[in-house]
Formats: C-alpha cells, structure tokens, sequence
C-alpha cells in the first residue's frame, strides 16, 4: 500500500548509527528527502555514503549535539535551507548512562534531561509553526520500553522517557486539528551498539560474558530473539504514513512481545 511519503521532507535525529540509521534508511527508501545528525562527522559522512550508495537519496547530514540548543537550532536551519521544511521530524537521543539512584548525580541527571526530554522539546519547538501553516505534519519520538516497565539499572531512563510520554500526549492533543500526530515508538531489546554497552555493563555486573548476556536477553523474549533495528524503523514508517492518519498521541511498543502487562 502506498505511504504517501515520497517526497516529503524527514529529519531523523542521532542517527549516524542504530536504530536511527535504520530509520533515515526506511525513510529514505520510500523516496524522501533525509537529513541525518549526530555528534560525529566521520560517522555521518559514512552514514550519508551508505544511505546514497542503497537508495540513491543524497541525505543531508548535520552535526549535532542534542544536548546543545545552538546545534538544535544550526541543524533545523541546516534543513530549512535545503529543502524548506521539514514534515516528518523523528526524535531519537543516544541512551542515557545506566546506573542506579545512588550511581547518578546532580549532573547526570541534567544531562539526560537535556538530551532525552528537552531536546524533544526544541525540536517541536521548531518544526511546529510551519507543520501548522501547511496543516500537516508527523512527529515520532523513540522511546524505551522503560514507560511500560522500568529497567533496572536504567533509572535516567526509567524517569525521562516517561516525560517525553507525558509531553507527546499533551501535545497531540494540542496539534491534532492542524492534522498533526505526535506519537511514541518504544523499542524493547535491539541489536544495535548501544545494547552491546549495556550488556557488557550487565555482564560485569553479573561476572559473565556479554555474550552470555545477550542470548539470556533474547531468551526472555516471547519471539526469542533481539529485534533488529529495521524492525523499529518500519513500525515508525508507519506512524508517519498516510495508513496512520487517525493514529495519534499513542505509544506502540515494538518489543517481541517482551512486556506482558496489557497496556
Ligand atoms: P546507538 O548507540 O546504536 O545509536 C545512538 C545514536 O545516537 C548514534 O548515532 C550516536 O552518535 C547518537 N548520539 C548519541 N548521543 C548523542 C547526542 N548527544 N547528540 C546527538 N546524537 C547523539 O543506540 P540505539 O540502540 O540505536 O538507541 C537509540 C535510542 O533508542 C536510545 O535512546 C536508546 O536508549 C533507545 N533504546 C534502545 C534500545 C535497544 O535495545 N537498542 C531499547 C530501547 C530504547
């Protein structure tokens, strides 16, 4: 079925690598015109060449810290100045640092606040007047599975991506007759960089290997295994095509079927 996206205008946040990466990918596989950012120039550049060489789409890429306003705003102009709007912004953030209450301080805590919910917010911030003007637009936060069920050892998580749950709610409501939607898709267990991290952080922990790690976390899935970052992307996709036009202010996890709870 077509997704009415070719054409349109997706800026995918930290996505040099991950979950990100394959988001830009889906999007640019439908024909869109991708602008990709992170923090790390080489990445991006490659990013960008791998994205140009599958699918022929030239992205845009920006460096970017979300932690930093003036990035924010240097990356959203980026985009403005290439291709005069943008209609889908996907809001995706590196992973916080792990750590229990007593591991996290003052400054941890801010950082993450930045990054993970604040960042969220400034981009809305921007994307929103022109997606108003055009009546229409798509926003898809990436969150965790953490807003169904906390993880331990994830508590900047656990905290901050409730926050962007609550925000995203709020502002669905405020934006949905502009023929907006603001959703949320939450990944559980990824195959991606940042899932090695923190089983090599579980495996000290547990005085195992992370291997050993990893095959006990896709154990613990229904669908026994990880989801490949591909896996997230299709479901984003979908949240910003024409087949969810009434499908707003919702979390779909994309999980396995790891969280049992029925909501
Ligand atoms: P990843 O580590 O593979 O990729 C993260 C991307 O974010 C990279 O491109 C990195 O350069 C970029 N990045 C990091 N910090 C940044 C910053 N300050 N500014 C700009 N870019 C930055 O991670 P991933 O697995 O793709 O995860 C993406 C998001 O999804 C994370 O927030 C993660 O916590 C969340 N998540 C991941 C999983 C999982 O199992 N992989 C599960 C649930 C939620």
């Amino acid at each position: 079925m077509e997704s009415g996206l070719k054409g349109k205008t997706v800026l995918v946040t930290a996505s040099s690598k991950g979950i990100g990466k394959a988001v830009a990918e889906a999007f640019a596989a439908e024909g869109c015109q991708v602008a990709i950012c992170s923090r790390t120039r080489d990445d991006l550049i490659n990013t960008a060449k791998e994205i140009k060489a599958k699918y022929d789409v030239d992205p845009l890429w920006c460096v970017c810290d979300l932690n930093k306003q003036s990035d924010i705003e240097s990356t959203y102009n980026a985009v403005i100045k290439e291709y005069g709007s943008v209609d889908v912004l996907v809001n995706n953030c590196g992973g916080p640092s792990p750590g229990y209450f007593t591991d996290i301080d003052e400054n941890d805590w801010n950082l993450a606040y930045e990054q993970i919910l604040l960042s969220v917010v400034r981009l809305s911030r921007l994307v929103l007047p022109d997606m108003i003007k055009k009546n229409w637009g798509r926003i898809v936060n990436i969150t965790s599975i953490s807003v169904k069920q906390p993880i331990d050892n994830l508590i900047l998580s656990n905290s901050l991506r409730a926050g962007v749950t609550g925000f995203a709610k709020s502002l669905s409501n405020e934006v949905a007759k502009y023929n907006i939607t603001v959703n949320n898709v939450a990944p559980g267990m990824t195959l991606t960089h940042r899932l090695y991290e923190l089983a090599v952080v579980r495996a000290k922990e547990q005085g195992t290997s992370h291997e050993e790690i990893l095959t006990q976390m896709a154990k613990s899935i229904p669908m026994n295994r990880l989801a490949g970052p591909e896996e997230i992307a299709s479901v984003v996709l979908f949240l910003a095509s024409k087949l969810a036009s009434y499908v707003t202010g919702t979390t779909i996890q994309v999980d396995g079927g790891y969280i049992k709870g029925l909501f």
